[in-house]
């Protein structure tokens, strides 16, 4: 799906029948084409990704850059492999990077949580660790789409990041943020490990001038989008409060 020029977003189905909702991967084709994914689904799905990018007119050999917003499985897992097809570069901010180059286990993956949802086990034998090539630190500003600042937004884990399209005032919030058919919410609770951070992340995010939301979780918020996130800002320290 087209939301701005040379902006897509490629929602890929979580399990082949789109049972358990969409995860939303960004593309950023810049002037050159040059192709930015951001974000990578779970281990094994690099195929839907291939399908996805396809229909943007890009093809999996073609991406220059995958940028992680975090560390998380749902969000790292196919890169190994979209890497080993394409030789894109890594970027992703430092406190995360450890994570996802498989140097410490994990964040999310504890034994309590294996415990809960032991279909996680299966996932995570398949999880590849991926090398980080250039860390992105808050504030930094990428040559894509016209501008693109690099917005620290831990809370959800402690290297969580948001990126800022200045042209199209898109924001692609990660998990720093959800959505439900349009509406805009905080980061879901209980998978932030920090919610005091989060809340002030998210305090952060509405000082921005944005058009557009794309949650990684909910996909595309489009209508009043500052509004919305004025609103999750006075739900998140109201919850704080309490
Ligand atoms: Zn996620």
């Amino acid at each position: 799906m087209r939301i701005a020029d040379g902006v897509h977003v490629l929602p890929i189905p979580r399990d082949p029948q789109g049972a358990s909702g969409f995860l939303n991967l960004s593309l950023i084709l810049d002037e050159q084409d040059e192709a930015t994914l951001i974000d990578a689904g779970l281990p094994g799905q690099e195929g839907a990704i291939d399908a996805a990018l396809a229909e943007a007119g890009v093809r999996t050999q073609d991406l220059r850059r995958i940028i992680f917003t975090h560390q998380d499985l749902d969000h790292i897992g196919s890169g190994a492999a979209l890497v080993r097809q394409s030789g894109a570069r890594v970027l992703a901010h430092p406190a995360d990077a450890p994570y996802v180059e498989g140097k410490l286990r994990p964040l999310k993956v504890t034994p309590e949580m294996l415990e809960r949802r032991p279909q996680m086990r299966e996932v995570l034998e398949h999880l590849e660790p991926v090398r980080v090539d250039e860390h992105l630190e808050d504030g930094e500003r990428l040559d894509l789409a016209g501008g693109t600042r690099v917005i620290f937004t831990p809370g959800h884990t402690p290297g969580h990041l948001s990126l800022y399209l200045e042209r199209p005032k898109v924001l692609v919030a990660g998990d720093a943020l959800t959505a439900e058919d349009g509406h805009l919410n905080g980061p879901n609770p209980p998978l932030t490990l920090d919610v005091g951070e989060a809340a002030r992340s998210v305090r952060r995010l509405a000082e921005l001038d944005v058009k557009t939301i794309v949650c990684y979780h909910g996909g595309v918020v489009g209508e009043d989008a500052n509004g919305q996130l004025q609103r999750v800002v006075r739900e998140a320290s109201r919850d704080l409060d309490e």
